[in-house]
């Protein structure tokens, strides 16, 4: 199944917390999540695969282009579409339907965020968008508190079709190590940059090598142009310190041992139309 919506409205928080683990990286920044991220979820019930979509928008870039293509293509493949808003930012309506309506699966309608909201406003929003799509249920959830949850893993399952496990019990996610240690080091970075530059950085693994006591990362920030360059280095180097420090802590609790970090910035000008650039980085 699929978790589509526009960017910010708490799908990989979603994710995180129905999978009890952290699988998508989590930002207050928009567009954190580039590709599409498959995890799998195994209980008495079944197996629920999910993918978690780039969030919905125009594209302008090759590189957003192939996010909105991992849109179209999880849409296709998925028997269940989890369409997330949040009512604290209007959403283009008619863009999504045209989107639904063509892929032509089940929907639920999920309202985000409900801790931040009062009851009138969600039942507000339940009366006015019930009729805009044909939504197989319509469920308010707090991704962040919990709340829900429970409710829509049972919901998931009764509107999933039966059939054998595709993946062992014990595997719950399909991402190559260097895209998601990738994934972990720009989260640290979206925490400590400017709003403007997640659209033009990106993170390029080196080389990962275990080294038995370490594991040794050697990474490189794509920017575009100097002036990004300057504002990820910071004053004396002090944001890029920042950022490997957390990144690499992150990397010990996931790798539950010493890490190495190696990170450079690289100015790639004009990378995101680069067919090259943004396979390598989505490898
Ligand atoms: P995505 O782009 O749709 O994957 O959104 P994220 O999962 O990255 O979340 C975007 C931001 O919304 C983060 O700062 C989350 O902590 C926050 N968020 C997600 N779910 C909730 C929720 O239920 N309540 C509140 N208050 N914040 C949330
Ligand atoms: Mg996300």
């Amino acid at each position: 199944m699929a978790l589509l919506g526009r960017t910010n409205v708490g799908k990989s928080t979603f994710l995180n917390a129905l999978m009890q683990t952290k699988v998508a990286i989590v930002s207050n920044k928009p567009q954190t999540t580039r590709k599409r991220i498959l995890a799998i979820k195994t209980s008495e019930r079944g197996q629920i695969i999910f993918f978690d979509c780039p969030g919905i928008h125009k594209p302008h870039y090759k590189l957003n282009e192939l996010m909105m293509k991992a849109v179209h293509d999880a849409l296709h493949d998925a028997d269940l579409i989890l369409y997330f808003i949040d009512l604290a930012y209007p959403q283009e309506d008619d863009f999504v339907i045209s989107l639904l309506e063509k892929a032509g699966k089940k929907v639920f309608l999920v309202i985000n965020k409900i801790d931040k909201l009062n009851k009138g406003k969600v039942l507000d929003k339940i009366q006015h968008d019930k009729d805009l799509f044909p939504w197989q249920e319509i469920v308010p959830i707090s991704a962040l508190k919990g709340d829900n949850l429970g409710l829509m893993e049972e919901l998931i399952f009764n509107y999933l079709p039966e059939g054998e496990n595709f993946y062992p019990a014990d595997e719950y996610t399909i991402q190559s190590e260097n895209f998601f240690v990738g994934e972990l080091i720009r989260e640290k970075m979206l925490n400590w940059v400017e709003d403007e530059l997640p659209f033009t950085t990106s993170i390029k693994i080196e080389e990962i090598k275990d080294r038995g006591e370490v594991v040794y990362v050697r990474a490189e920030i794509y920017v575009e142009s100097r002036a990004q360059k300057k504002i990820v280095i910071g004053k004396n180097g002090n944001m890029i310190k920042q950022i490997g420090q957390q990144a690499r802590q992150t990397l010990e609790e996931y790798y539950g041992k010493k890490v190495f970090l190696d990170l450079f910035v690289k100015i790639v000008p004009g990378w995101r139309n680069s067919n090259q650039v943004i396979q390598e980085i989505f490898q």
